[in-house]
């Protein structure tokens, strides 16, 4: 039976998940929190038992995954007998750049050209090389994979992926768009293909991944030719904290205003802005859905920017593929809020989007929300990238 380790390792956490390729099935999953902090702890959880939470000091990433592995073969716990068991280990990795346009077998060189890229995605890259490093010390000998939230997205074309900045900036330093979310796009653009049962080479899909982080993306004949987001994940929509799109002069304009330096004005815009930002009340959106229920006004101003921008993005792409088949709703949000779905619906009747209200009110679960005379057909799709990277480290070690 070949199952694969599945990690997403961030600065302070790593998330992992073990799961079962001949049913590819979830056999265990949790959570390691607060690494390098005070307060670290272990929550592991086997399929279909209760969770287990450990408290115990992980000083570094080495301690986080030999407390993973350990908990994985644990007597009570656990779920395989020993870590033989554990064929292969697919890592999510933030930014490939343009060096990476798939999934590959981790190995010095490559680990050498992710290293180059940390430049372009400082705050995610080396995190997740430390948790490679990590567990290539405790599993020496188990075939390592690196899938990047990039790849998907290096189809895209150059008039798409290039800034309207001195080209110089690109050919020099790499400047341009690159997108996340790649492999979350991925899997659900896939899956509508199968829900429709049609061709994904036939369809022109809208995905939109929308949780604290979001983004949409074109998906023309399974390829991505445009995302919203760019070099780093800050540009496109507004998201849980993160402004997304605006006019780069008014950075000057506050940091004037306020006196801020450069750190502390990305600061603003990655960690205060957004729906947190316009609402001042939360960037959860389950609290702008109960204000706005209550008639709270703060609350409705962020809802209906939050919306509208998404609408927005999906008619440009729209017009950037020349039409759409169908436009997917993914991740914490596009999940699991009916009403955000109806209300971004609701602006793309023109292209022939007629949303069934009894359809559209359902979670995490594969479903098509539109009427069956819906020229264009809108999908719930529940994203699930650890699946993709584990589909991707089996295809990769054979
Ligand atoms: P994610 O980043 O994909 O985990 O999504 C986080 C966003 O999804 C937050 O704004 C949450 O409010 C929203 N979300 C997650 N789960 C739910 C849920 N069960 N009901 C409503 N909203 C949810």
């Amino acid at each position: 039976m070949k199952k694969v380790l599945v990690i997403n390792c961030g600065s302070s956490s790593l998330k992992y998940q073990l799961i079962d390729m001949e049913t590819e099935s979830v056999v265990a999953k949790g959570l390691a929190e607060r690494i390098g902090i005070d307060g670290s702890r272990l929550k592991h959880q086997p399929a279909g038992k209760d969770a287990v939470v450990q408290e115990e000091a992980m000083p570094d990433h080495n301690k986080a995954v030999e407390m993973v592995l350990a908990a994985l073969t644990d007597k009570e716990h656990g779920v395989i007998a020993d870590m033989s068991e554990i064929s292969a280990v697919g890592h999510r990795v933030v930014h490939g750049g343009e060096k990476f346009a798939c999934s590959v077998v981790i190995s010095d060189e490559v680990i050498k050209t992710m290293e180059e890229c940390s430049d372009l995605a400082p705050l995610h890259n080396p995190a997740n090389l430390i948790g490679i490093n990590a567990c290539q010390q405790l599993m020496p000998g188990t075939p390592m994979v690196a899938v990047f939230d990039t790849a998907f997205h290096q189809t895209m074309p150059e008039k798409a992926f290039l800034y309207g900045i001195p080209y110089k900036y690109y050919t020099d330093y790499s400047v341009r768009r690159y997108g996340f979310h790649g492999t979350s796009h991925r899997y659900v653009s896939e899956r509508v293909a199968a829900i429709l049962d049609k061709k994904a080479e036939d369809l022109k899909v809208i995905v939109c991944h929308l949780g604290n982080g979001a983004s949409v993306c074109a998906v023309n004949g399974g390829k991505s030719v445009d995302t919203s987001m760019g070099l780093t994940p800050l540009e496109g929509l507004i998201m849980g904290t993160r402004s997304g799109d605006m006019d780069p002069a008014i950075m000057q304009y506050i940091m004037n205003k306020e006196n801020l330096d450069i750190n502390q004005m990305m600061n603003v815009l990655n960690k205060e802005s957004g729906v947190l930002g316009v609402s001042e009340i939360s960037s959860d959106f389950r609290e702008i859905e109960n204000g706005c229920a209550e008639g709270n006004k703060a609350a409705q101003r962020a809802n209906d920017a939050f919306v509208y921008r998404v609408a927005k993005y999906i008619g440009s792409y729209a017009a950037a593929m020349n039409g759409v088949d169908a436009i997917a709703f993914t991740a914490g949000l596009g999940e699991n809020n009916a009403l955000v779905r109806k209300e971004i619906c609701s602006y793309l009747e023109f292209l022939g989007v007629k949303v069934d209200d009894a359809k559209n009110n359902v979670r995490g679960k594969e479903t098509v929300i539109t009427t069956d005379d819906s020229k264009v057909k809108a999908l719930l799709v529940p994203t699930n990238e650890e699946l993709m990277i584990a589909r991707d480290t089996m295809e990769l070690i054979g």
